[in-house]
Parts: C-alpha cells; structure tokens; sequence
C-alpha cells in the first residue's frame, strides 16, 4: 500500500535498496521497524530470478485465504472464559447474566467506588446499615443478605447456598464459582439460575431502600424471590429440583 511501485517484484525491490525510495507518505516508526525485520528476512531467504512472487495465507492448511480461516484466527489464543458456564450459559433473565457479569467485575457503583471517586454516596449498606457498601459486602458478607441465602437454599433444596458453606472467598468471582463446584451438571447450572436470580433480587432491594425510601422484610424479599422462581420455572428454567 505504501509503495509507488506495486508491481515490482521482491527481488527487484531489494536490489540496492530500491524499495526504501519506493514508499510514498508517511511511515510511521513501527511499520518501518516491520520493514526492517521484513528484510532481515528476506536476506535469509534464496530468491530465484525465475519464480515469481506470490501471496500464502499461513492460517490455513494450504497457504491460501478464506473467510473462515480469517474468522478462526480471531480466537487464536484466547481462552475459555470462567464467565461462560457459571453466568452466560445457565438459564436466568437476560438483565440477570448481564448484572452478574458487573457483579463480578466490581463495576457496581456501590458507596466504596463512589467514595473512591468523591462522588455523593450513603456510605453504609442499606440492607444492615453496619459496614462500607461494597460489592462483596453487599451480596455475600452482609448479614441481612445471609438470611435472604440461607432461606433460598431452603428454598431451593440447594445446599451450596448456603452462607455457612462459604468461607471467605477473596473475589465475588470465586465465590459465585464456588457455589456450583463440583456438582454434576444438571445441578450446577439449576444453582447458577438461582444465584443469578438471586443477586437481582438483591441489588432491587438496595435500590428500593436507598431510591424510594422503601425498604421490604427479608420475608418479602423472599416472596419475590419465590414468585420470580416460579416465572422462571415456567418459562422453561428447571430452576426447582425434580420431584422424587
Ligand atoms: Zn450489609
């Protein structure tokens, strides 16, 4: 693209230099320090007057392009993400995974981060009134939060909901982990569906005390909670365990 003469051909260019007074407009430092190991490169390689040059795409197995290669080399080196099974794939609103996924990564504008960013916040959790709002806090450490857990894992027949089960993971990403470790399958991905609920249940009931002045008993809290369940379940969530 940078060169005035496109149709030269690579051993023409290296000759004496010619394919540096070939570039046209500016070169910025980093395409010419490409060059340079380019033609490194290239002093390595034999050129033979009598083969011409030619383009190989080397990200598919017979040198040559296609979309489909083009698309699969997007994913080359990435990772499976923690995210996948434990928020995106479990079955849960929407709005659910999409707060799950700020959830664990800290990006709730709770009192700690508005503190941080001298913006006007409550300071305390809304649901105990005892300790600095943060994330953590607000859905795993706070005791009025506890109550709601340990009467969903009634609710639930799901031991692992349980807050005495815990201990102290470091990240809300580790702790919603942990919920479902080791479980088979069909299990794990009913608990995810709960604690996915659950964590929206949570934060509307923040919102709720700290936006309207309106504050619900963790006994109503808990029959959102059922009835939210229960639309879940009809919708198809398999979110209660199956009947003996
Ligand atoms: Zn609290």
């Amino acid at each position: 693209m940078l060169s005035r003469r496109k149709h030269r051909v690579v051993r023409d260019a290296l000759r004496d230099g010619a394919w540096i007074r070939d570039l046209r407009g500016r070169v910025s430092p980093d395409l010419l320090d490409l060059f340079v190991t380019f033609r490194s490169l290239l002093g390595l390689a034999e050129l033979s007057p009598e083969v011409r040059d030619t383009f190989t795409w080397r990200f598919s197995a017979d040198g040559g392009y296609s979309a489909a290669s083009a698309y699969r080399l997007q994913f080359l080196g990435a990772m499976d993400s923690p995210l996948i099974p434990i928020i995106w794939k479990p079955w849960a609103a929407p709005r659910c995974r999409f707060f799950a996924w700020l959830v664990v990564q800290n990006r709730l504008m709770t009192a700690d981060r508005l503190l941080a960013r001298r913006w006007p916040n409550n300071y305390f959790c809304p649901l105990c009134m005892r300790s600095l709002e943060t994330c953590m806090h607000l859905f795993v450490e706070c005791p009025h939060a506890r109550c709601i857990w340990e009467r969903v894992a009634v609710l639930a027949s799901a031991h692992s909901l349980d807050p005495a089960t815990w201990g102290t993971p470091a990240r809300t990403i580790d702790w919603l982990g942990g919920l479902s470790a080791g479980l088979p399958a069909a299990e794990a991905s009913r608990v995810r569906s709960w604690s996915l609920l659950v964590l929206w249940q949570i934060w509307l009931e923040r919102n709720a005390r700290i936006f309207r002045q309106a504050s619900s008993s963790v006994a109503t809290t808990m029959a959102k909670i059922n009835d939210e369940a229960a639309a879940w379940d009809l919708a198809g969530a398999k979110i209660f365990p199956p009947r003996e």
